[in-house]
């Protein structure tokens, strides 16, 4: 019997567990809360990232640990890959983790990036905002997540503002200055590389955001196949240079023919979670096969899918399951505002039969909005 940890007990640890059952696997999660949503399907351990007890007790129960959150302690990830293995492995996840360190690699490898600055100070910010000119966006270059420690200046005058609402992590998080990319359109790439080094790649899937939130994703997506083999170097740069083991996304901004690489998530993907549904293997199977060492399943598409997410609450699921294409995933989380709690994936076989469900859905659930962008893009020729 195989135990899989899990450093995280979100709504990607849950997936992982429910896509390993058939597997015959088993799972421990490590989580500081007691409801986190991944424990009513695994076991949980109840401790901090940094509790060095929880951690021993951890190793002595799992034969192999991986993540569901990408922002565990570097040393935490270290002090347990010296004990049990550990993939993505701590170098990978460390770079991963840090915007600056991630954009100056994928610069480095060749990868087109957005134009950066790291700021450490009110000088440095006026130095890089006379560099970079506006629109920019201000980051913390560590911890942000669902576009939460970000500040978007429309001129130099929004300079004090900027430094106002986050200048006080420079010291700590840190700070990078990114320019802000006009694109056309916002795509991703999720790949699985196993242990022996095998690379496979989903098709390019394209997404949507809402106030810095991902609000949906269509798969696969509309573009030249030629953008989906530059993408696919691009993820596979990226994997080699950083030996990585198992999934990741890797989230691009398409401007002017050209992929700009915004940044990497090391784990499994919010974009690649209509591949449950909607790809010959998902994204969460996948990626319990590349850490455990096991062959990878096919990354081929099944079809067109489209993701909503479900932010805050949960509508009503019946105008979802009364489609013969839609899927229901309630993560089991209580309501709280821009909270990822629950998902619906429409797989059809035909881009106008999906088109169709969505739209029915979307007026079902008061959720016209949600579904325009991609209804738009599907009713291109
Ligand atoms: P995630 O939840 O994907 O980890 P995050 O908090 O790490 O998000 P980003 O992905 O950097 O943040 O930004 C969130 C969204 O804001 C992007 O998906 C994109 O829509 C927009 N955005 C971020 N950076 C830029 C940029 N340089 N130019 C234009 N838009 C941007
Ligand atoms: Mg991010
Ligand atoms: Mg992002």
């Amino acid at each position: 019997m195989t135990t899989v940890g899990i450093l995280g007990g979100g709504q990607l640890a849950r997936m992982l567990a429910l896509s390993g059952a058939p597997l015959g696997l088993r799972f421990l999660v490590l989580d500081s809360t007691p409801d986190a949503c991944a424990a009513q399907f695994a076991p949980l351990l109840q401790a901090d990232y940094r509790d060095q007890a929880g951690l021993a007790e951890f190793a002595s129960r799992v034969d192999v640990a991986t993540f569901d959150f990408e922002n565990v302690p570097a040393e935490s990830a270290q002090w347990l890959a010296d004990r049990v293995p550990v993939f993505p492995s701590p170098r990978a996840l460390a770079v991963a983790q840090d915007r600056l360190a991630e954009k100056s690699l994928f610069r480095e490898l060749g990868i087109p990036v957005p134009e950066f600055a790291a700021i450490d100070s009110r000088a440095g910010l006026d130095a890089a905002l006379a560099k970079i000119g506006t629109p920019c966006i201000l980051k913390t270059r560590r911890l942000g997540y669902d576009g939460k420690g970000q500040f978007r200046l429309k001129s130099p005058a929004d300079a004090d503002a900027a430094w106002d609402a986050l200048g006080a992590q420079a010291g700590t998080v840190g700070l990078i200055l990114e320019g802000f990319v006009a694109f056309q359109r916002e795509l991703s790439v999720v790949a699985v590389r196993g242990r022996d080094g095998e690379l496979r790649a989903w098709p390019l899937t394209e997404n949507w955001h809402e106030s810095g939130i991902l609000s949906a994703s269509l798969a696969p997506a509309r573009v030249d196949p030629a953008l989906q083999a530059q993408a696919l170097g691009a993820a596979r740069k990226i994997a080699e240079a950083l030996d990585y083991v198992g999934v990741f996304a890797l989230e691009l901004f398409l401007k002017d023919g050209v992929l700009l690489a915004n940044e990497m998530a090391p784990r499994v993907h919010n974009s690649g979670h209509w591949t449950i549904e909607g790809a010959e293997t998902s994204q969460f199977q996948n990626h319990l096969r590349a850490v455990l060492g096991l062959p990878l399943g096919d990354t081929r598409a099944v079809g067109h899918s489209c993701m909503l997410n479900w932010i805050g609450t949960l509508p009503a699921a019946a105008p979802v399951l009364a489609e013969a294409c839609g899927h229901w995933h309630d993560y089991g989380k209580s309501p709280r505002e821009g909270r990822k709690v629950g998902h619906a994936t429409f797989r059809a076989d035909s881009r106008g039969e999906l088109a169709a469900a969505l739209d029915r859905a979307g007026r079902m659930l008061d959720r016209s909005a949600q579904v325009a962008p991609v209804l738009g893009r599907l009713a291109e020729s």
